[in-house]
């Protein structure tokens, strides 16, 4: 581990200058990817930024009917939040079924956006890596990517975004507010996080010197229909293989509405306007949702190890659209350790 510089920023604006005179400085609040990756050699700043007494720990109410997420929030806070449960379930269960007890308690709500692939070659500095260093080589295209990606893969990389909780952000169409030298900015969560093509390097449209201060979420939760359902090799403390975020709006057996985002299979939660559209206006039966599956991994490309993940998402994408349709959605509670 290298030697750094550790400073506390005294409140956002403070942050956001202390950043822009350190190109080389990262801001640390929860630290449960940060130090990992510092311990491995692959994050080296100059100095830590101390974010996690900003206050901006908060869930408030949205003139639009939304709620407005403190992007120091902790995952555990927010999964727990009884505006969350009640009002964006979808949101609750995707978080519970992140990482760990221990972890959600210290993962920050801006930290779960900003996480990094868990890539096995992006940690290992003995090998290519297009992400950790540009120009380098891709060392999963032709090695053991059972985890990587199947959709939006490009040849420079295939990893993918590691997180649960994005997944449920991206179907609930949630904005990502953030802030820097010139001023604050709202991100569509879709056009938050990016594809890796020739600059994998880059996993948001975050700029360098901006900091995320808020996640806001639209008064639409899709309470009574949904389910995030999250495949994966272990029961708890796993990445997923493949999960699904489905959120439908019924009226008596005809979907009136319907999202439907993937983790675990791009370099960013999936979502395809195509396959919601195709699912808008027609019964909830197997046969629509598997006519859904198909139009939403049509692209779909496995490197080998991966190749299953086609198929399980296929299988996966049509038993969260039957939970959700069912109202009976993939239970986490044995996650709740109150
Ligand atoms: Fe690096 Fe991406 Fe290739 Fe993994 S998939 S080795 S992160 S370039």
């Amino acid at each position: 581990m290298i030697n750094f510089q550790y400073v506390r920023a005294d409140d956002v604006s403070d942050a956001v200058r202390q950043m822009a005179a350190d190109p080389a400085a990262k801001f640390i609040a929860g630290g449960t990817n940060l130090i990992d990756l510092m311990k491995e050699d692959v994050e080296r700043p100059t100095r830590l930024i101390d974010i996690s007494r900003l206050p901006l720990a908060t869930v408030e109410e949205t003139e639009g009917g939304g709620l407005r997420v403190g992007a120091l929030v902790p995952n555990s806070d927010l999964a727990w939040h009884p505006k969350i449960e009640q009002r964006y379930p979808l949101l609750s269960s995707a978080i519970l079924a992140g990482a760990s007890a221990q972890l959600r308690n210290m993962a920050s709500t801006g930290g779960n956006l900003l996480q990094r692939t868990r890539c096995c070659y992006f940690y290992d500095t003995a090998t290519p890596c297009n992400k950790r260093e540009p120009g380098s080589g891709c060392s999963a295209i032709e090695g053991i990517n059972r985890m990587h990606a199947i959709l939006g893969t490009s040849e420079a990389c295939i990893a993918t975004h590691p997180s649960d909780m994005c997944v449920a952000l991206a179907a609930l169409e949630a904005s990502v507010h953030v802030a820097g030298p010139s001023g604050k900015r709202a991100i569509a969560f879709s056009d938050f996080h990016r594809l890796p093509g020739d600059t994998p390097q880059r996993d948001s449209n975050l700029d360098a010197d901006e900091i995320v201060v808020a996640v806001e979420l639209p008064a639409r939760g899709f309470a009574a229909n949904y389910s995030y359902l999250k495949i994966r090799d272990r029961l708890s403390y796993a990445f997923a293989l493949v999960s699904v975020a489905a959120a439908l709006e019924l009226d008596g057996d005809s979907i009136k509405d319907a999202r439907l985002a993937l983790g675990g299979v791009a370099h960013r939660p999936w979502r395809d306007p195509a396959a919601e559209a195709l699912l808008r206006g027609q019964p909830a039966t197997p046969a629509t949702f598997e006519h859904a599956a198909d139009l939403l991994l049509r692209g779909a490309k496995g490197f080998g190890h991966n190749t299953f993940k086609i198929d399980l998402a296929r299988r996966v994408i049509v038993r969260a659209l039957t939970q959700a349709a069912q109202a009976t959605p993939q239970s986490q509670s044995s996650k709740k350790i109150r």
